[in-house]
């Protein structure tokens, strides 16, 4: 519902004036332009409890009448901005994944909601009659992720600004109520935005921003005195041609705790990517596992499971879900196993009828359903899951003594759009599937399925129908995943790399019932600092080189040979940057031990039933939990 009650009016652009106040001179920011932030309230309601908390999304629109006199003369249309309906500031969501892009519309939304949002904060909370000093004991403002970090410079100036207080105090104030969950590892991830552009749309954060560099400094300077090195490093500001200010830096300056996702993640955190941050603020780095909601990746998505599971250890196990160990048991109960593989047949003839009805491919539900659904990127390795199918491909046509269990990969994945090799690597996969599910040749051993327009509601149909989950990103890369629990849960096997929440469902479901492949974190570290070579894989191993032979000619795409060149070209040439051919052998040979193994049905359903007890610590109620006990402190109310 609407709240025009409680809407705010956000600026963007104009000057900064000094005004005396009772004899005090005080910096004003006056705006070229001002907005109206309406306030809509989507209610969440708790599973089986009694509690609906209200989710505020902010809707930007222009302000009435629109002057187009005041306009002409700010310096919004000076400025070249050609988006001049006011609601366009929240009309897109822009679709990189992992890739920061510092696009003016784009840190325009950034503040409008940060903005929003930190002045309904405060006006709740003076409201409630509390004093400005105890925001933080009331409140904490968790930035997920950099994209809200002008919140932290937009806290300072209002406290600074309207309400009078000096630096020391308001400092105090928001160093205490901001902390910072980061995403991301992946150097061109993260948020850097031109230090002009800042001055040019919000003048006063700029000044503000300066100046907790300033004083950050000064604490570089003490630790490490002299080291010019440190503080060009860990500034906030990064020199250049063009200055840029580093959001994460801001981040962890501005903030009373910083968390990663998963625990191989955060200790890269502390380790490589904010070692003097670690030594400055020694407490300031934790960890906190991520999770997922049971309710719609268990209970809602798969309703066979979930009645399965009832039967066995009753109902209260969607908000307890570490109970799911109560059905471990049952792992080597032949009845068991049966309807738990009779489940995921049903599962996979749900996805195989889908396939049939929408996409017109025929396939076996006795097949393995090999399943790698996320973003395209090349850190996931999309593109080795493609070798590996060509690998079976060249295999059934030339090795008569190779036998593989019927198998369907599929694939779901959509591209930012300006991600020109994600794009190519998405039109490999699709001309290699049509080729495959054509050939009679493979006496219908191989298909492979893209799916298109993958989006949640396609991931509630495959996960249950998974029976292989691909997890097979270049160590060090994939902050936690979130797939890789989703499917665990719904009783997958994993392949994976020790990468992200890889390790610790590792350590969950035991090294039996997960297939671990590929160089490890240090391994990657060692390989690429030997210089790392693809054509000293490409030479040594055969298969490898008849797999990726296979992109250079027109076995896929007849009449035009070299159309699938841009993936080869990026293995080869372009130096495989993710260390897919140093990975290809050890993962073919993890696929071939999986495939032995799923042809002893009860092996592999204790297995797969063994993954559904084990994973219970992936429930987001846990990450909330950690959060609440470990973040932010906080005591349970009696009510
Ligand atoms: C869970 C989920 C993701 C995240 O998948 P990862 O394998 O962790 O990258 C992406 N897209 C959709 C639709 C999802 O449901």
């Amino acid at each position: 519902m609407a709240r025009p009650e409680l809407a705010q009016e956000i600026g963007f652009f104009g000057h900064v004036e000094v005004v005396n106040v009772d004899g005090k001179d005080v910096r004003k920011w006056v705006p070229g332009m001002t907005v109206k932030a309406m306030p809509w309230d989507l209610p969440i309601v708790g599973y089986e409890s009694d509690t609906v908390y209200p989710l505020r999304l902010w809707e930007c629109q222009a302000i009435a009448p629109f002057s187009l006199e005041s306009f002409n003369n700010g310096d919004y249309f000076e400025a070249q901005h050609a988006l001049i309906d006011a609601g366009n500031i929240t009309k897109v969501l822009y679709p990189n994944d992992n890739h920061e892009k510092g696009k003016t519309l784009r840190l325009m939304q950034q503040y409008f909601h940060s903005a929003a949002s930190v002045r309904d904060i405060l006006r709740r909370h003076e409201a409630a009659g509390y004093t400005l000093a105890d925001l933080p004991k009331q409140e904490t403002i968790q930035l997920n992720d950099t994209h809200p970090t002008i919140a932290i410079p937009e806290l300072m100036r209002i406290l600074l600004d309207e309400k009078g207080l000096s630096w020391d105090e308001a400092w105090a104030i928001s160093s205490k109520t901001f902390a910072y969950t980061n995403h991301t590892l992946l150097p061109e991830a993260l948020e850097t935005w031109s230090e002009s552009l800042i001055q040019r749309l919000l003048p006063r954060h700029m000044e503000i921003i300066f100046e907790i560099n300033h004083r950050f400094l000064q604490e570089v300077r003490a630790m490490w005195p002299g080291d010019g090195e440190k503080q060009a490093k860990l500034s906030i500001i990064q020199e250049g041609f063009h200055r840029m200010v580093r959001m994460a830096n801001l981040c962890v300056i501005g903030s009373y705790a910083v968390n990663g996702v998963a625990a191989l993640h955060s200790e890269l955190v502390k380790s490589d990517l904010f070692p003097e941050f670690h030594e400055m603020y020694p407490t300031r780095l934790h960890n906190v596992t991520n999770g997922v909601t049971p309710r719609r990746w268990l209970k809602f998505c798969n309703p066979g499971l979930s009645a399965l599971v009832t039967d066995k250890i009753g109902s209260e196990w969607p908000a307890k879900l570490e109970q799911l160990e109560g059905i471990a048991k049952f792992a080597d109960d032949a009845k068991f196993q049966k309807d738990y593989m009779a489940v995921k047949k049903q599962n996979k003839q749900r996805l195989a009828d889908w396939v049939k009805e929408n996409m017109g491919i025929e396939l076996d539900t006795n097949a393995i359903f090999d399943v790698m659904i996320k973003r395209l990127h090349e850190y996931k390795r999309q593109q080795l899951d493609l070798l590996h199918v060509l690998s079976l491909y060249h295999r059934l046509l030339n090795d008569p003594t190779f036998d593989m269990t019927p198998r369907v990969v599929f694939f779901g994945s959509k591209a930012a759009p300006g991600y020109h090799l994600a794009k190519e690597i998405i039109f490999a996969i699709n001309k290699v599937a049509e080729k495959v599910n054509n050939d009679p040749r493979l006496g219908g051993k191989l298909k492979v399925v893209f799916i298109p327009d993958y989006r949640v509601s396609m991931a509630e149909m495959l996960i249950p129908a998974a029976d292989v989950s691909q997890q097979i990103s270049m160590a060090g890369k994939e902050a936690s995943g979130t797939g890789n629990m989703k499917m665990a849960l719904n009783g997958a096997l994993t392949i994976g790399t020790m990468d992200g929440a890889n390790v610790e469902i590792r350590e969950e479901v035991g090294d039996e019932n997960i297939y671990i492949f590929g160089l490890d974190v240090d391994g990657v570290k060692r390989t690429k600092a030997a210089g790392y070579n693809p054509y000293d894989f490409y030479n040594a191993d055969p298969l490898l080189k008849a797999s990726l032979d296979l992109l250079l000619g027109e076995e896929f795409t007849p009449g035009q040979p070299g159309l699938l060149r841009a993936t080869y070209d990026s293995l080869l040439d372009g130096g495989d940057p993710y260390l897919c051919l140093a990975d290809f052998a050890s993962y073919v040979k993890a696929h071939e031990d999986m495939d032995a193994q799923y042809r002893d049905q009860a092996g592999w359903a204790k297995k797969a039933i063994l993954n559904t007890a084990l994973v219970g610590k992936f429930s987001s109620d846990r990450s909330i939990r950690d959060y609440v006990n470990n973040i932010w402190k906080l005591e349970a109310v009696s009510r």
